[in-house]
């Protein structure tokens, strides 16, 4: 059965009446703050609802350029980091070619890869280990066929975040053999660590989204920093797809940016309190290691406890939570993914409820 019969069982249960607590999600419960709003809408009043570049607003690209340590041709602004995802696959690969990423992951990738006609090749790592990156599977993983390795630093699922020298050193591995990496960085800001924003180097995409820390998920906002040459092939891609991100919604982001240090600060608190209960809950109930950033917990079920038979189970307990395989296959079937994007005490609520299941089921 697929992620999407179990989201049409919610569905359907919701349909019946039944009240869910979803711990799904990977769309904060925060919202955008008063400054977007306002510039948002000063902006479409303004009459910036036009046609405009492929590329994003100057003033908007300059902002970014600064964050980066780059200059504005450095960067594009995209629909979303999922867009930027899958044009960086789309442009930089060609069938046959393969994608190599450390699992768990966010699905998408894999489902780009397949679309795609990718290999696409995983490095597994496990909660027992914390998550370590196993460099000698990394090096067996990436081959002459190898176009992009896909760093996911703070990672959806485990919400954890590598350490530096760990991201560097990997970058550096790829840049020897000529691979792409792929830096998705939509939890960057939510690392407890405080890191600062990631420096544009060779050999290295960029993408961004204000969807995460800025709680803005449906604006469909994010964008892209690498070298100019890079930069010029989104810009195709985006005159043949969706032209231009609208200047309103690019006037807002900008806005939002000028707050992005007090939001971050905010947003990593609310996660914090929020990864506190779900510690004190969850300890020994789930085999996790501790995020270190965000607002998920990836852990193994006891025993052989099948993740998405265990999701069925805590539906009817009124709980969704995602079945760990989402994430990485046959190798991830006995963990789940659980969101805590949800206030402190239905979040502690529901979470008792997935310890007492798991305590009766083991
Ligand atoms: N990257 C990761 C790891 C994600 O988890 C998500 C969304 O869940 C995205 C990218 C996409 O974010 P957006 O397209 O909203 O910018």
């Amino acid at each position: 059965m697929s992620l999407y019969d179990y989201y049409e069982k919610i569905y359907a249960l919701e349909a019946q009446g039944k009240k869910i607590i979803r711990l799904t999600a990977a769309d904060p419960d925060w919202r955008p703050s008063s400054v977007a709003l306002d510039a948002l809408v000063n902006s479409i009043k303004a009459g910036k609802d036009k046609y405009a570049s492929a590329l994003g607003i100057p003033v908007l690209r300059k902002k970014i350029a600064a964050m980066h340590g780059c200059s504005e041709e450095n960067v594009i602004v995209f629909p979303g980091s999922k867009m930027a995802v899958f044009a960086t696959l789309f442009v930089k690969c060609k069938s046959g070619d393969n994608v190599v990423t450390f699992a768990p992951y966010w699905g998408a990738y894999s489902l780009m890869c397949k679309k795609l006609g990718l290999e696409f090749k995983q490095v597994d790592l496990t909660a027992k280990s914390n998550f370590e990156i196993n460099w000698s599977e990394v090096e067996k993983a990436i081959d002459f066929k190898t176009k992009v390795f896909i760093l996911n630093s703070p990672c959806n699922p485990t919400g954890i975040a590598f350490r530096e020298e760990d991201e560097y050193k990997l970058i550096q591995l790829c840049k020897s053999k000529g691979v792409l990496v792929l830096c998705d960085d939509a939890y960057r800001d939510l690392s407890f660590d405080e890191r600062k924003d990631r420096k544009l180097e060779e050999g290295i995409v960029i993408a961004q989204t204000w969807s995460k820390t800025f709680g803005m998920t449906g604006w469909r906002l994010g964008y892209v920093v690498s070298d100019e040459a890079t930069v010029r092939e989104f810009a195709f891609f985006n005159q043949l797809t969706i032209s231009n991100v609208p200047v309103f919604l690019q006037e807002a982001a900008l806005a939002a940016l000028e707050e992005k240090e007090e939001v971050s600060k905010i947003a990593r608190g609310v996660c914090k309190e929020r990864l506190v209960i779900a510690s004190e809950v969850l300890k020994g109930v789930l085999e996790f290691a501790v995020p270190n950033s965000s607002f998920y917990v990836y852990g193994k079920l006891p025993g052989k406890m099948n993740g998405t038979d265990f999701a069925y189970k805590l539906l009817e307990e009124g709980v969704a939570i995602v079945p760990g395989e989402e994430f990485g296959g046959e190798k991830f079937k006995n963990y789940v993914r659980i969101s805590l994007c949800f206030g402190k005490e239905p979040l502690r609520n529901a979470l008792e409820v997935v310890a007492r299941l798991v305590r009766e089921l083991s």
